[in-house]
């Protein structure tokens, strides 16, 4: 077993990822898949895969894990995460697998698994299959109870069905949208056409061929890879534009002028949206998010729960309180009548629908929010002192009340605020600072940046951590 294996522990924040054929390698997928499929009893298992130049590979040899356990295996071809995630629980399956590594550059790939209600598995549940694949508890099946594979059609005409079901299809006709989609080269074409040509838009399409090496731009859609897709909304006179990540549970939007706007403005957009139909609704945000979210969700009588950074921790929070909505500043809307997962193509219809019902175009509605200035940093920080001086910084703003669940976060009187919080992967602090004053967030940063590193020099000569 390679790397991932070594670490004696599998799942990242986002499922097992790694690079094909170093650290995914075909025999890693198969005992990973044989360890799926005994954690399903050898039940109904779902696949689908994106768009990757490895995914036959990587979702090949997790089938043969699969197989192996005794679960019928059906498969689903390319489709986006969302999609997978839907069919799972719409035609009742134990349980789903996901060949995907999301918005990672294209040498990656990854698996993602899902419970029978098409969610990430949660942190306990992924330590049970770790358990089975760590200490080989595998039960593979007898000879003549190695399961099948079985070809499912209509996931996506499924899909796409359901989304439209959320939202006023002859309302959205009528506007007669014209619409940029920028899916990165990724799967979330698949759905999207069809979903935008159902809802009456007139498509313009960029990096619209299914392509694994990403020749387009790059899966991830920051605001720094989206310059063709704004200029193009803005010279052919659209009235929206949308890019989704490499497996299309994130989208990101872009106005008629051109503007690209960042997640939590979306997502504030929503929530206002959400909680016209839904009053006093709670909505569920990671504590990253900005203030914007907080300021508009309460603006408009909705409660807002944080929780740790991560969009399963989303999905589960959602389920735990019977919350309606979640979202990230990262473009991830989780709409729970449709399902508690992040969703690209449903975030896109919601948008739509919006926009029909206000009849007015989306930057008005952009300009409308509360304006924030955000800037981030981070600060070197061992490994072995992040505990020790996430402590210290606790108790250095005790006074202040600071939101704890992840890191620290404080608010001052002023509106500004700041989130210290350790990487979960690099030796660093990250900081994220905001305020409503242009001037104002550059020395809210320096002085929580100052903050942090003295922190950090006192905990190391005190030689904490060991
Ligand atoms: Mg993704």
């Amino acid at each position: 077993m390679e790397a991932l294996a070594h670490r004696r522990r599998l799942f990242g924040t986002n499922g097992i990822r790694g690079v094909v054929n170093e650290e995914l390698t075909p025999e890693l997928c198969a005992r990973i898949g044989l360890a799926i499929g005994t954690y399903f009893n050898g039940g109904d298992v779902l696949i689908g895969r994106d768009g990757r130049l490895s995914g036959p590979m990587v979702e090949s040899a997790v089938i043969s894990g699969l197989l192996s356990a005794g679960c019928t295996v059906h498969t689903i071809g390319m489709a986006p995460t969302p999609a997978v995630q839907f069919a799972v629980k719409h035609f009742g399956m134990d349980g789903g697998v996901v060949i995907t590594a999301s918005h990672n550059p294209p040498e990656y790939n990854g698996i993602k698994v899902l419970r029978p209600d098409g969610v990430e598995l949660s942190r306990e549940q992924e330590l049970e299959v770790e358990e089975i694949f760590f200490e080989e508890k595998f039960r593979p099946a007898g000879w003549s109870s190695i399961g099948s594979i079985k070809e499912l059609k209509g996931a996506v005409e499924a899909y796409v069905e359901a989304i439209k079901g959320h939202v006023d299809v002859e309302a959205i006709r009528k506007a007669r949208f014209k619409i940029v989609l920028d899916p990165a080269n990724g799967v979330g074409v698949i759905p999207a056409l069809r979903l935008l040509r159902d809802l009456g838009c007139r498509v313009i399409l960029i990096n619209g061929e299914i392509d694994g090496r990403f020749p387009g731009r790059h899966p991830e859609p920051k605001p720094e890879n989206l310059t063709a897709l704004s200029k193009l909304v803005a010279m052919a006179r659209a009235d929206l534009g949308v890019a989704f990540d490499g497996d299309a549970d994130r989208s990101i939007f872009v106005d008629e002028l051109g503007r690209i706007h960042w997640g939590d403005k979306s997502f504030a957009i929503v929530a206002k949206w959400f909680l016209t139909r839904e009053p006093g609704g709670a909505i569920v945000t990671p504590v990253s998010s900005s203030s914007l979210v907080k300021e508009v969700v309460e603006a408009h009588g909705g409660k807002l729960i944080w929780t740790k950074v991560g969009s399963v921790v989303v999905s589960h929070k959602m389920m735990e309180i019977g919350s309606r909505l979640g979202g990230e500043e990262n473009g991830g809307i989780f709409y729970g009548p449709h399902q508690p997962v992040r969703d690209g193509p449903m975030s896109t219809a919601l948008v739509l629908h919006i926009l029909a019902e206000e009849g007015r175009p989306l930057s008005a509605l952009m300009d409308e929010l509360p304006r924030y200035y955000i800037m981030k940093a981070s600060v070197k920080c061992p490994h072995e002192l992040k505990q020790l001086v996430l402590e210290e910084l606790v108790a250095r703003f005790k006074h202040m009340n600071p939101l704890t669940i992840d890191g620290v976060r404080i608010w001052y009187p002023d509106g500004s605020s700041v989130l210290m919080r350790p990487s979960g992967t690099e030796p660093i602090f990250r900081l994220y600072a905001e305020a409503r004053d242009e001037r104002r967030i550059k020395d809210v940063l320096a002085e929580h940046v100052a903050i942090v590193e003295e922190v950090v020099r006192n905990v190391s000569k005190r030689g904490g951590g060991e």
